[in-house]
């Protein structure tokens, strides 16, 4: 998709500082890092979102997983990661085209999605979270 930004840096037409490329994803650092380590991986492919995959994409799917453990390896993550999606507008997806957060090198918290989780729309619990650091 031309006015895909994830599609161009696939082609190569924006520069993107790369972890991994081969013929079907490619893995960069996301420009604004959540973590020490915060790379996104992208199959070349232009998928929307989760919520866009179909069986036909299964077998790239099961490929970006395989290839997960390569790369956090690569970046020296042997303590362990988190990979994350954010799937649509509740998800807070803001690039269209699939992609994972893979996350390292700190502790990851587990408290915010347990404080937040039922707060209504803009309660007060929400926009505290709002400020709080993402993928926590
Ligand atoms: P999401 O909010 O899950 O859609 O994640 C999109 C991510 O893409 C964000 O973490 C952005 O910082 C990152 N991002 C957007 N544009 C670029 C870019 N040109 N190069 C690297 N990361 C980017
Ligand atoms: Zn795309």
């Amino acid at each position: 998709m031309s006015d895909c930004i994830f599609c161009q840096i696939g082609e190569g037409q924006i520069p993107s500082n790369k972890v991994y490329e081969d013929d079907k994803i490619l893995c960069f650092h996301d420009l604004d890092p959540q973590a020490p380590v915060h790379v996104l991986i992208i199959p070349k492919k232009h998928i929307t979102s989760l919520d866009d995959v179909t069986e036909e994409d299964s077998e790239l799917l099961g490929y970006i997983m395989t290839k997960v453990k390569e790369i956090a390896a690569t970046l020296g993550l042997e303590n362990g990661y988190r990979l994350v999606n954010n799937c649509g507008e509740d998800g807070l997806q803001t690039v269209k085209h699939l992609h994972f957060h893979l996350l390292g090198k700190r502790k990851m918290d587990r408290s915010r999605s347990r404080r937040s989780g039922n707060a209504p729309r803009g309660s007060r619990s929400r926009s505290r979270h709002h400020n709080a650091r993402q993928y926590d």
